[in-house]
């Protein structure tokens, strides 16, 4: 096993504990291809006992003070930070990011953690004027109850922490399902809320086969919310088995970003900060620009820029300093780049960098840019989560958005422009959870974030976070 690298256990019922039938899986570095470590894969026997451990660990945060609540997150926020450096450099290890983007990863979490805190302590009702003076109307909020979280490997603490942040800051407890392949980070955020003393219960980590664990635990009566992070056909399979079963549930899925870039723009500074954002986590991510949608008279301009920035990345492993992008987190995602490069060019598209596997070792696969891609092509219509660019040209505003809108996607959108009134025809036009305007501003923990279309519903961000884990009691008091 890789120096370093932890053995990850279940947490079930306030224990570190191997599965009951000592089943476990490997763990493999991406940036090496060998296996660094094992985790426990738990079976059904695990599973009953993390229901059996939600259920009390409900009916004992429940009764928790929102203001002793707040305290708890905060401190496990705390012992998060501390312990970042080591925990962003297992995730490196694990996952193939550059060891700052897992420190930043890391800290902003920490900050998520505060902020869950914060609203913790908000959680209000109101009261309705009543028709009559001796009654009183309440509206009360409660923590919806046990929650089944399903959480996946592109960010192994990100987006583990703004579920278990929601689920305790309102009172619910929750079984989160980590990432299989990348599970010691995730433990490692599970360890900071379990070592600031939360109670035995409230949280409970699982890993395993991930169809056998959300099909026992999403119908199970114990069960109250669901919360699923990944690909849509995946989520839709979820939604169907919550509605199913009449659960709450939260889709954040899929996404094909649309970057409009007007010929008003500031050219340069939108490649720039167009390609930072693309090649951020090798492209693994879910708001990730990726069709560049550009004004026809700056095109030329927007890709040689683009270009000159994507040349520059340095592909290696995530724990040399000098990487700036590290390998693809699995190897099923250098081959999805392959087919979807090669299917691109076959109909037409010109590639102009990358494309190809970098190295004889590792998931690398190097920053890839094409242009003049046809709409019939295979990455126009799949979610590429990948370090692909593809560089279209637009004439007008209603072409562009028409582009933007084609997909059944809409999770996030970019645009780059000069004028107020583009921007505000392009807030009013495109079908999206998220607009980011003149920069890359999303995915701060007090805003909205979230998708509409087959990108998922509900919010993960912002006071909406805390609405998808609370019920609404109407309470109506006649006073005799
Ligand atoms: P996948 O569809 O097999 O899995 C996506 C995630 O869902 C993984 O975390 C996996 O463990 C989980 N999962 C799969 N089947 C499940 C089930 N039946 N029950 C519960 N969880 C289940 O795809 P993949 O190859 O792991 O990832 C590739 C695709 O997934 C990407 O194209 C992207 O669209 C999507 N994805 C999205 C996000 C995101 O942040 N929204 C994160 C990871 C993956």
């Amino acid at each position: 096993m890789a120096s370093g690298y932890p053995v990850t256990n279940l947490y079930i019922a306030g224990h570190w504990r191997e599965a009951e039938d000592h089943a476990s899986l490997g763990v493999v570095n991406p940036a090496t291809g060998e296996e660094i470590g094992r985790l426990a894969k738990a079976g059904p026997v695990d599973l009953d006992e993390a229901l059996e451990a939600a259920a009390k660990g409900f009916a004992i945060w429940r009764a928790v003070s929102a203001f002793e609540r707040s305290g708890l997150l905060r401190k496990a926020a705390q012992i998060l930070r501390e312990r970042a450096e080591d925990i962003a450099r297992i995730m490196t290890m694990e996952q193939g990011k550059p060891l700052a983007e897992s420190r930043m990863e890391t800290l902003a979490a920490a900050d998520t953690i505060d902020w869950f805190a914060e609203e913790a302590r908000r959680t209000y009702g109101r009261v309705i004027p009543a028709r009559a003076s001796s009654v009183s109307q309440l509206v009360i909020r409660e923590p919806v109850g046990p929650v089944a979280a399903f959480s996946p490997w592109n960010f192994p603490i990100n987006q583990a922490v703004r579920k278990i942040s929601a689920a305790l800051a309102t009172g619910c407890s929750i079984i989160l399902k980590g990432p299989e392949e990348t599970p010691a980070s995730c433990a490692a955020l599970v360890k900071a809320f379990a070592d600031a003393g939360l109670p035995a219960g409230v949280l409970n980590l699982v890993f395993g086969v991930p169809s056998e664990i959300s099909s026992y635990l999403i119908p199970h009566p114990v069960i109250r919310k669901i919360t699923f992070t990944g690909s849509t056909p995946v989520g839709k399979q979820l939604a169907a088995l919550a509605g199913l079963h009449m659960k709450r549930a939260t889709m954040e899925l899929g996404g094909h970003a649309a970057v409009l870039v007007f010929e008003d723009a500031d050219i340069e500074m939108a490649a720039k900060l167009a390609a930072m954002a693309k090649f951020r986590n090798a492209g693994q991510v879910c708001v990730s620009p990726t069709r560049f949608l550009v004004q026809e008279s700056v095109v030329g301009d927007f890709t040689s820029h683009f270009l000159r920035f994507a040349e520059a990345i340095k592909v290696g492993d995530g724990l040399e300093a000098d990487t700036s992008m590290g390998p693809l987190a699995n190897a099923r995602r250098v081959d999805a780049m392959e087919r979807l490069t090669a299917d691109a060019v076959a109909k037409g598209a010109k590639l102009r960098l990358g494309g190809k596997r970098h190295g004889n070792k590792g998931n690398f696969f190097l920053p890839t840019v094409l242009t003049g891609v046809p709409l019939d092509a295979a990455m126009m219509n799949e979610e590429p989560f990948g370090p692909i660019a593809i560089i279209n040209s637009f004439t007008g505003l209603e072409d562009a958005l028409a582009e933007a809108n084609r997909l059944p996607f809409g999770l996030s959108a970019y645009a780059y422009t000069r004028s107020a009134k583009t921007a505000q025809a392009v807030t009013a036009g495109i079908e999206t959870g998220m607009l980011s305007i003149n920069h890359h501003g999303l995915a701060l923990p007090e805003t909205p974030f979230g998708g509409v279309k087959d990108s998922g519903y509900g919010s993960e961000g912002g006071s909406e976070a805390l609405e998808a884990y609370l019920n609404t009691k109407f309470v109506t008091h006649a006073h005799i």
